[in-house]
């Protein structure tokens, strides 16, 4: 640390990416949750017809992506914006829609950087505790003290809730917003995007970097009414008006242009889970039911700790969480069936 660094930002704990190693060909990598596939050929050449000169900036309004994107969720193009990775979006969300005065509220084993963000914006937060089976009780989050943050599905957990669940969430929180970050419904949950014209205290976050393939773009939008909206442009548009570069654009069109592609990727990966799960659970491990491209597993035959590091060394990727709730757990990405096969063979290898 400088000496130059500001007081306030000196006990910043930072967001810790899962590894991303430069010699990815030595591994199977099913640590952070991308997808398998690559972008289909005929999406790629869609890209590189609409790719907008790299000499010139970004249209700041994002208007032909955003139409693109609103079209395919059923929306109009002022109820979207799009973000550098949804990342970016909830970043925004916290900083606008939460103060000293306006706590943020989240589960206590959820996405890694909600309490990274609070810091970040100087807001303090409450977490609620999942249940002893890793659910989330709607129940908790009725008039919440705060602005609401939700992974629906959960990270790491892979845990769905309903959309009458959500919806009772959102109804009894009129004062405050409700974010609900949809990274991983496009395998097999339920959007609530439709609620966004029923109630105007919900924000919804997407990314095109798992079921959309373009983790490398850092692509996201959120959702919302269009006041909401409007609020997350003010802050937009006071940080990085250009926030989605011009490849990142042309590509993000290329995925919306092959909606069939990415929807035979996202029951490919269905698919691949539900033979994955059969073999875990053959190998003795357990876990909660899962509506993500991800499985959150643990054996009783192996600390997770370990787990993780006879799995990377023998060359395959998974992510483990030192917080102490979790840690018998490893997150295992869907890959291939190939790599699925493989990383039950080496667990069974393992684990006797
Ligand atoms: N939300 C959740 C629950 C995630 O797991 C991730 C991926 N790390 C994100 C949001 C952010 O995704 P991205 O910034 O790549 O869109």
């Amino acid at each position: 640390m400088s000496k130059y660094l500001s007081q306030t930002r000196a006990n910043l704990t930072p967001y810790v990416p899962g590894e991303q190693p430069v010699d990815i060909e030595r591994y199977i990598k099913l640590n952070t949750n991308e997808s398998p596939f690559r972008l289909s050929k005929a999406a790629l050449a869609y890209a590189f017809a609409s790719l907008r000169p790299l000499q010139l900036y970004p249209d700041p309004e994002y208007g032909e992506l955003r139409r693109a994107f609103a079209e395919s969720i059923g929306v109009s193009a002022d109820e979207v914006m799009a973000v550098n990775g949804s990342d970016e979006a909830l970043y925004l969300a916290f900083s606008a829609f939460c103060d000293e005065k306006t706590p943020a509220v989240f589960a206590d084993i959820t996405y890694g950087f909600y309490p990274v963000f609070a810091d970040m914006c100087r807001i303090p937060y409450e977490t609620i505790p999942l249940t002893d089976d890793l659910q989330i009780n709607p129940e908790d989050y009725l008039d919440a003290k705060g602005t609401i943050f939700i992974a629906n599905p959960n990270a790491p957990t892979g845990v769905l809730l309903g959309v009458s669940d959500i919806e009772r969430i959102i109804e009894s929180n009129p004062e405050n917003v409700v974010v609900i970050d949809e990274a991983y419904i496009d395998f097999g949950g339920e959007t609530v995007v439709p609620l966004i014209r029923k109630y105007d205290n919900l924000l919804v976050t997407r990314t095109f970097s798992k079921s959309r393939s373009l983790a490398g773009a850092r692509l996201g939008f959120a959702i919302g009414c269009t006041e909401l909206i409007a609020d997350l442009n003010t802050l937009r548009n006071s940080i990085n008006p250009y926030n989605v570069n011009n490849a990142t654009v042309a590509y993000g069109l290329g995925s919306l242009a092959d909606d069939d592609a990415f929807r035979d990727n996202c029951t490919a990966i269905e698919e691949t889970r539900a033979f994955t799960v059969d073999g875990l659970k053959t190998l003795g491990f357990e876990m909660p039911d899962s509506y993500a491209n991800f499985v959150f597993a643990r054996t009783p035959k192996m600390a997770g700790g370990e787990l993780y590091h006879a799995l990377k060394e023998r060359g395959i990727l998974v992510r483990h969480f030192d917080n102490e709730r979790i840690c018998d757990y490893n997150r295992i990405s869907i890959g291939t069936p190939e790599q699925m096969q493989t990383l039950l063979d080496t667990l069974k290898e393992l684990l006797g």
